[in-house]
């Protein structure tokens, strides 16, 4: 009996689509996937940003050394995945993103720090 023509072309089908799906993920670069990623992100954010700003008074979960932190410095290298939220610069009034090794700083106050312009990034939060 004759192999029916239906099930071999699902299979081709199948395998084509898989090959299509890899070979975008293989073209694409770290970048186009990172922005990917952050679209989608900064998409559902702006969604939840207009409900949230809505309520007075300070913005939830950006008390440093509470829970959520020492939680996640129990548990490293578990999350491989891209920061949504990445913490910001300690000193009062800076937006920028901070950087590892910045010790809560972004690099500007990292190096003011460093040089002993200003205080350590604990001294600034409450
Ligand atoms: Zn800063």
């Amino acid at each position: 009996m004759v192999k029916s023509n239906l099930e071999a072309n699902i299979k081709e089908a199948a395998d084509q689509f898989a090959l299509v799906v890899v070979n975008a993920v293989k073209s694409a670069t770290l970048q186009e996937l990172i922005a990917l990623q952050s679209e989608a992100v900064s998409a559902s954010r702006a969604k939840a940003g207009r409900r949230l700003r809505k309520k007075p008074g300070p913005k939830p979960g950006r008390k440093p050394g509470h829970k959520a932190a020492v939680k996640s410095a129990l548990k490293p290298a578990k999350k491989k995945r891209i920061v949504k939220n990445y913490p910001k610069c300690a000193y009062p009034g800076c937006n920028k993103n901070r950087f590892p090794r910045g010790k809560g700083y972004c690099g500007d106050h990292w190096r003011a720090w460093t040089a002993g312009k200003i205080k350590a990034a604990s001294a600034y939060k409450k």
